[in-house]
């Protein structure tokens, strides 16, 4: 079921997470196997299991967790740079099944991923 996922469960306050950034719109919490000092994930609350999955509704919505990346970013003094990152299905390593983007940055990241 769409709504059965971990991140639905921290959306709807059932399950405890270190929460960066919250709206109307989404929320930011703080990764719980952090890969670099600041780990962020920003999380849609409209259940989207996918990147694929997007539609021209969903236009502004993507514009707004960029712009909260942005934000948390200069929020959590990435000022050098930082990587955003969306996993997309088996092959793009998606682990939960709700679109979500991460935020790294603390660290230098490499080309080409793994
Ligand atoms: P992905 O592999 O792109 O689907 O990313 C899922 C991310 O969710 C991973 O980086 C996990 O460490 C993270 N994660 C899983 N469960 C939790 C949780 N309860 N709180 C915070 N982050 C989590």
């Amino acid at each position: 079921m769409l709504k059965d996922n971990i991140f639905q469960k921290i959306i709807d306050k059932q399950i405890p997470a270190k929460i960066a950034y919250e709206d109307e719109w989404c929320v930011a919490f703080h990764d719980i196997n952090a890969q670099a000092p600041v780990h962020v994930l920003i999380v849609p609350r409209k259940a989207i299991a996918t990147h694929a999955d997007l539609t021209d509704v969903d236009r502004d919505l993507v514009g707004h967790m960029h712009l909260i990346a942005v934000k948390l970013a200069k929020d959590l003094h990435l000022d050098d740079g930082y990587r955003v990152v969306v996993n997309c299905l088996d092959r793009g390593g998606q682990t939960v099944p709700h679109l979500h983007m991460h935020l790294l940055g603390g660290r230098d990241f490499h080309w080409p991923p793994g």
